[in-house]
């Protein structure tokens, strides 16, 4: 029998909206051995997870955990096990990841309500808030930044308005937690979502979500269905009860509570890789981690300005983690990765629907947000669009982005 080869990964620079790289200290944390998921030193690794994971997501909230699967798992948790069918949920969109919200509540059953602008822009928050006097659903549903368009809904507003007319709100902050500010309680925000493989910088493999008691009660009215305590009603309430096991969060919650109700195995591996993850976002410090992200991203968006490329969408609500640029008229934007990949290591992404074949989107995240990994990706995007005739400012990208690393906005903004 022929044995395949041995695993052979190449080195990468992966500068895209996820995955992205890992420090060494996360994977170092990943190949520790296996524990038990009852073993005491485990579940006290559970409780300090929970712990720097209210840190990291602004919350006082008690519930803090991640869920097994990747982003989308957690964002299918929150929404199936709030969501009753019939139930109205608004979603304004303002890119793809709309779409996959209003994708899985659909799939809950309930009423949905969309709203989109243009890709490229976000909402004007009075615009969503008259939206939801309209139609008074239960849940509205908002990206906070959406990767496919790089933007970044500005959300407080939204927030105090939800609260004041009883509306939860659910976000997906897969893109912007641990990259830039997202501050759940003070934007009232009810339900949040994120994911590890973007600014966490953790393989993909988790998604650490939160919830307030607005949401909590409605879990535990819903298992009290399943549990049949509302007897009366039971037969007609069975539709109520929460479609999913893997996924109810009323369970989830009891495995994560000193209960320890048996629930599915943990992903022991994936949360050592969380735990370590995210002790690096607090030894850095949450504002030292925006700032940093906010220094390559200048690094980055002028080289990419200086060197004659224009970018992609409303530069008012940029997404602070993702620079789109525009592939120049004529340019086959995906030979420019191809190459970019096979003769430099680097990635960079395309992108979806009405954008593909129109953008290339550069993520600046985590463990890839770094001096090296800017400078590096604009001299090699130069490099490779010369080798595709494009008419560029030559040399002048890299310098840009070195005048901002040397400039006193780094002592500033650092
Ligand atoms: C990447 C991303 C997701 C999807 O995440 P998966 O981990 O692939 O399930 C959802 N929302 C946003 C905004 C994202 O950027």
């Amino acid at each position: 029998m022929q044995l395949s080869n041995r695993l052979q990964v190449p080195a990468r620079t992966i500068m895209t909206p996820g995955p992205v790289e890992v420090d060494p200290r996360v994977l170092q944390a990943m190949s520790s051995s296996i524990l038990g998921q009852f073993d005491p030193s485990f579940t006290s690794l559970m409780n300090e997870t929970m712990n720097q994971l209210r840190k990291v997501l602004q919350t006082e909230n008690h519930w803090a955990f991640p869920v097994d699967g990747t982003s989308r798992a957690g964002i299918e948790a929150m929404l199936c096990s709030v969501l009753e069918v019939g139930d109205k949920v608004l979603i304004p969109s303002f890119g793809r990841f709309g779409g996959l919200l209003t994708e899985i509540a659909e799939r809950c059953g309930a009423e949905i309500h969309s709203i989109h602008c243009e890709w490229g822009s976000v909402f004007d928050p009075a615009e969503v808030i008259s939206e939801i006097k309209n139609v008074r659903p239960k849940v509205v549903a908002m990206v906070h930044g959406d990767t496919s368009t790089g933007r970044m809904q500005p959300l407080e507003e939204i927030g105090h308005a939800c609260r004041e007319l009883d509306v939860l709100l659910i976000v997906d902050a897969v893109a912007t937690v641990a990259g830039t500010e997202v501050k759940t309680d003070e934007w009232k925000i009810d339900g949040l979502i994120t994911g590890t493989q973007k600014c966490l910088s953790v393989p993909a493999g988790m998604a650490p979500l939160t919830y307030n008691d607005r949401i909590e009660a409605i879990l535990l009215e819903r298992k009290s269905i399943e549990k049949g305590l509302v007897t009366d009603q039971q037969a007609s309430n069975n539709h109520r009860k929460i479609r999913s096991n893997y996924l109810d969060l009323s369970q989830l919650q009891d495995y994560w509570s000193p209960a320890r109700l048996n629930h599915h195995t943990e992903a022991t591996t994936m949360l050592y890789g969380l735990y370590e993850g995210l002790r690096l976002i607090l030894e850095e410090g949450l504002d030292q981690r925006f700032k940093r992200h906010r220094l390559n991203e200048r690094a980055l968006v002028r080289g990419i300005e200086a060197m004659g490329l224009s970018l992609f969408g409303d530069p008012h609500h940029k997404l602070p983690t993702v620079t789109c640029v525009n592939i120049p008229e004529g340019v086959d934007g995906d030979s420019v990765r191809s190459m970019l990949l096979e003769e430099f290591g680097i990635e960079i992404a395309s992108s979806f629907g009405p954008l593909h074949g129109k953008i290339w989107r550069i993520g600046t995240m985590g463990y890839s947000c770094q001096q090296r990994n800017v400078l590096l990706t604009l001299a090699s995007l130069e490099a490779v669009l010369l080798r595709h005739k494009v008419k560029l400012n030559v040399g002048e990208g890299v310098q840009a982005a070195l005048d901002v690393y040397q400039s006193k906005e780094r002592i500033e903004s650092v």
